[in-house]
C-alpha cells in the first residue's frame, strides 16, 4: 500500500505481538512510524532494524488498567487521559492509516481519532475470553473494534471470539509469520555450545520458551519434569509485566529447587538467540493453561526442527496435528505431559520424523513473505477506498 502508516502498540517490552509488529512495521520502512506508550527494550529492537519509534508515555493510571480491569480502574484514569488523548491525536491526524497493535492501542487509538476518520485496522493478538479479560473490557475492546475499517486475527480462535463477543467490523485471519532463514541450521559447534553453557550432563533437554506468567504455565513441565528422573529443564523467558508475573516467577524458582527437581531446571532469562536456543534443546513444550490466542513459540519450535509438545487449546491446536506434527495435551495436566514426554524420548525416530514434517508444515504456513503479502492486501484495500 502507499501512505503514511502509524503503528501503536502499547508495551516497550517485546512480547509475541510486538514482535509481531517489527516483521509488518520493517515491510513499510520510509513511510511507517510506530508509537510505543512505554519504553522499553522493544524500543530499540525496532531501531535496530531501522524502523522509526517514539514513545508518549501513558500516564500511571492508565499504565495501571490491567486486562482484569473493571470500572473503578477506567474511572480513576479519567483525569490523566484527556492529556495523553490529546497528545496522540496529534500523531494520528499526521497519519493515512492507523494500525492498532494491541488492545490498549486500540482503545485509546480509536478514542484519540474519534471525529479524524482515519482508516484503521485493528490487529488482534488476544483471545477475548473471561480467560483473559474481565468482562467491561471486553466490552470495551469490541465496541472499539467495531470503529475499525479492518481487525486482522492471529488465529482462528481469536477471530471466532472476537465475533462472538458482538465484533462487527470485517475481520480477516493472518497467522504470525517468521523468517525461515532465522531458523536455518545452526553450525553443529555454535549448537553444542549453546547447550554446554546451560546443561553439563548427558540427559535430554526440555525446553519451554516465553514471558514468565502464570497462565503461560512453565510449572506445569516441572511437575512434568518431576516424574522423569533425569530430564532437564531450561525456562526461558522473563516476567514482563504484572506484580503477579514476578510472585509466578519465585513461585516456579522454589518448585526447581524441591528435592525431585534439584539441579536439572535451569532459568535462562529473556533472550534474543531463540533459534539457536531452540536447536540446542531436545524438545521443545509449550504449556500455557489458559487458551493461547496464537502460540508464536509453537511454530518457533516446528521452525526449529525439534518435536513440540503443546497445551491443546486456541492457536496451538489449530497450528499443530496431533500425533504428525508434534502432540498435543490437556491444558495443566502435568501427568499427561509427562507421559507424553516419555513416549517422544523413548521412541527418538518418531520424534525426529514429527519434527521434520512440522518444519515443512511451518515453513509452508507461516512464511513471513506470504503473511507480510496477505496483511499489504488487507491495507492496500483500504487505503484505495
Ligand atoms: N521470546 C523471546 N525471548 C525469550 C522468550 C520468548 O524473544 O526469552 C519470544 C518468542 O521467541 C516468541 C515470543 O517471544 O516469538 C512470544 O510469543 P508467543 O506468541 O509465544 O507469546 P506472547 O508473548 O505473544 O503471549
Amino acid at each position: 500500500m502507499s501512505g503514511r502508516i502509524l503503528f501503536l502498540d502499547q508495551s516497550g517490552q517485546p512480547g509475541g505481538a510486538e514482535l509481531c509488529l517489527a516483521d509488518i512495521a520493517g515491510n513499510y520502512r520510509g513511510r511507517s512510524r510506530v508509537l510505543l506508550f512505554s519504553r522499553g527494550r522493544f524500543e530499540e529492537i525496532l531501531r535496530e532494524r531501522d524502523v522509526p519509534v517514539s514513545v508518549i508515555d501513558a500516564p500511571r493510571s492508565l499504565s495501571a488498567i490491567t486486562k482484569e480491569a473493571g470500572m473503578g480502574d477506567h474511572l480513576r484514569a479519567l483525569p490523566e487521559l484527556a492529556g495523553f488523548l490529546g497528545l496522540l491525536r496529534k500523531e494520528i491526524r499526521d497519519a493515512d492509516l492507523v494500525y492498532l497493535n494491541t488492545a490498549k492501542a486500540l482503545l485509546y487509538g480509536v478514542a484519540a481519532g474519534l471525529g479524524l476518520r482515519k482508516p484503521a485496522v485493528f490487529h488482534l493478538h488476544d483471545l477475548l475470553t473471561s480467560e483473559h479479560f474481565s468482562r467491561l473490557n471486553i466490552r470495551l475492546i469490541v465496541q472499539a473494534a467495531n470503529q475499525c475499517t479492518a481487525v486482522i486475527a492471529n488465529s482462528t480462535a481469536t477471530a471466532a471470539a472476537c465475533v462472538a463477543a458482538g465484533g462487527k467490523a470485517p475481520v480477516h485471519v493472518i497467522p504470525n509469520g517468521f523468517d525461515p532463514a532465522q531458523f536455518a541450521p545452526f553450525p553443529p559447534g555454535e549448537v553444542l555450545a549453546a547447550r554446554q553453557e546451560f546443561h553439563s550432563g548427558t540427559g535430554p533437554v526440555a525446553a519451554v520458551f516465553g514471558r514468565i506468567a502464570r497462565w503461560k504455565g512453565q510449572d506445569v513441565l516441572l511437575r512434568a519434569a518431576a516424574q522423569i528422573p533425569g530430564l532437564k529443564v531450561w525456562i526461558v523467558g522473563a516476567p514482563f509485566f504484572t506484580g503477579d508475573d514476578r510472585g509466578y516467577a519465585g513461585e516456579l524458582r522454589a518448585l526447581a529447587s524441591s528435592p525431585a527437581l534439584a539441579g536439572r531446571v535451569e532459568f535462562l532469562g529473556q533472550r534474543e538467540d531463540i533459534p539457536r536456543l531452540m536447536q540446542a534443546a531436545d524438545i521443545i513444550v509449550h504449556t500455557s493453561v489458559a487458551p493461547e490466542p496464537f502460540g508464536r513459540v509453537v511454530v518457533e519450535g516446528m521452525l526449529s526442527g525439534k518435536p513440540v509438545i503443546a497445551s491443546r487449546s486456541g492457536g496451538p491446536e489449530e497450528i499443530i496435528r496431533d500425533g504428525e506434527t508434534g502432540w498435543l495435551f490437556l491444558p495443566g495436566d502435568a501427568a499427561s505431559l509427562a507421559l507424553t514426554l516419555q513416549n517422544v524420548l523413548a521412541l527418538p525416530d518418531r520424534g525426529r520424523g514429527a519434527g521434520m514434517l512440522a518444519l515443512d508444515m511451518a515453513q509452508k504456513n507461516y512464511s513471513l513473505s506470504t503473511v507480510l503479502q496477505k496483511t499489504d492486501i488487507v491495507l492496500s484495500g483500504i487505503t484505495s477506498r
